[in-house]
């Protein structure tokens, strides 16, 4: 296991709620089994739970061990590539219903947050920051469709403007979103774990699935016992790996990572942040930051789809971070970690039956904290009998990966493309 999947984060240090699983020993009985407590999972148990279906959670590490709790903590609008390539595939009126479904998923961690008492210091604000002049157009271009779509609250932002709200030169201007924002994603997900087990769900913590059989009456096995149900979920992501067979081609794990500075003090991160935004730039390997609540700055990026990791991570990520905020060279770094980003080969998230009681879900892409709670909802629909927006999602078409020794070869080839373009557009 590389370093940064198992560093402590931040997240882990400013956990609200202390909540842990015993692991599954014995055999056990169920209507549905889950695998994987993040978002996709939980929230697909949390639907099934409070609708009177018994529910098991297995999950191999611990509740958010996986990207639910180590990630940017972003809350994006629609799908990682936009809106064309859905339109291409589906067509328009189709490719709508995908894109009401993502704004849905926004709603969906508002309402729980608010129904499940969940502590999270949710912001509403986005900068998509131009890291070139020529990619106002390209944000531009993204403000209209979304104002096609009848989202309200997309303005674009000249560079003296952005330097207003953000303290940073680097940028040449910015398409600023009303209905994008950020939270701490570990809080949200343990929100969604202790809800689950309110309404029922039994979840395991260190009970990792070795097997499963996707036949009329499913089952997955874990080294101490099975479980035997009537409907499957497999919400593992990037860390399911070759667990199933059938989804390993279907995404790539990539790596990202994130640093958090020591407390920068109130004024200090007004400075770099005034209006609590999340933030982006609009390089294919994107920079994002954010500020926290407790006043620091959280940055991360650098994706990276070898398996090797810079030694030192956390003066790598630090190099980045001071690109943007020269006035952070000298402050220290608090937390470094990374985790695993699934992404599909055209960006959009991956779903579909893999038998009659199998579903499946992943690949969001790197936009997944909102739209992974809801693909888990609408799983939990599908297996009480409506199925029709997850038959949506899942006629959207995917090219497989490469197996075998090319696999990671050729993803590496691929991004020392992306980075060059990135350079040079
Ligand atoms: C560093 C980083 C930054 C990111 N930033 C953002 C962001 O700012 N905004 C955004 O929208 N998205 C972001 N993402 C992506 C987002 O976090 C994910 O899309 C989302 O969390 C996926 O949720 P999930 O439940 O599908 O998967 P995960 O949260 O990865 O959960 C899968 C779980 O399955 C478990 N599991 C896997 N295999 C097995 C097995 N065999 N048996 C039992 N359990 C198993 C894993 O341990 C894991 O806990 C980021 C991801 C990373 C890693």
């Amino acid at each position: 296991m590389r370093n940064s999947l198992t560093a402590p984060s931040y997240y882990q240090a400013t956990a609200n709620r202390k909540i842990s699983f015993p692991p599954l020993e014995g055999d056990l009985e169920t209507d549905v089994a889950v695998v994987g407590a993040g978002y996709t999972g939980l929230s697909a148990a949390l639907e099934l739970a409070e609708a009177g279906y018994r529910v098991a959670v297995l999950e191999a590490s611990h509740v958010g061990g996986g990207a639910s709790g180590r990630n940017g903590g972003q809350i994006c609008t629609g799908f990682s590539p936009g809106q064309a390539r859905i339109t291409a595939q589906l067509g328009a009126s189709d490719a709508r219903k995908c894109f009401d479904i993502a704004e849905e998923a926004k709603r969906l961690i508002e309402l729980r947050i608010e129904k499940y008492k969940i502590e999270t210091g949710l912001q509403w604000g986005y900068l998509h920051c131009a890291a070139k002049p020529s990619h106002l157009e390209g944000l531009r271009a993204g403000a209209d469709e979304l104002s096609g779509l009848g989202y309200v609250g997309c303005s674009m932002l000249s560079k003296a403007e952005l330097e207003e709200r953000l303290g940073s030169k680097l940028y040449h201007g910015a398409m600023r979103e009303a209905r994008a924002g950020h939270f701490h994603p570990l809080n949200y997900c343990l929100g969604l774990a202790n809800a689950a087990r309110k309404a029922g769900a039994a979840i395991y913590e260190d009970t990792r699935v070795l097997e499963i059989d996707t036949g009329s009456k499913p089952c997955v096995r874990t080294n101490k016992g099975k479980v035997t149900a009537k409907f499957l979920i497999l919400a593992g992501n990037a860390y399911l790996g070759k667990t199933v067979s059938r989804l390993y081609g279907r995404v790539m794990p990539v790596t990202s990572f994130i640093v958090t500075t020591e407390p920068l003090g109130d004024n200090m991160a007004r400075s770099l942040i005034r209006d609590n935004e999340a933030g982006a730039d609009s390089n294919f390997i994107l920079d994002y930051f954010r500020r926290t609540e407790d006043n620091r700055l959280l940055f991360g990026g650098a994706a990276n789809y070898s398996t090797l990791e810079p030694s030192d991570i956390g003066a790598f990520m630090k190099r980045r971070m001071v690109k943007v905020f020269p006035q952070l060279k000298d402050v220290g770094i608090s937390h470094t970690w990374g985790g695993y980003i699934a992404i599909t080969s055209n960006r959009l998230p991956d779903c579909g039956a893999l038998s009659p009681t199998t579903f499946y879900a992943h690949g969001y892409s790197g936009q997944g904290v909102a739209l992974a709670g809801m693909y888990g909802k609408l799983m939990a629909e599908a297996i009480r009998g409506t199925s029709e927006r997850f038959d949506l999602l899942s006629r959207i078409r995917h090219l497989p990966f490469p197996g075998g020794p090319i696999r990671t070869p050729m993803l590496v080839a691929a991004m020392l493309f992306y980075r060059l373009r990135d350079a040079l557009s």
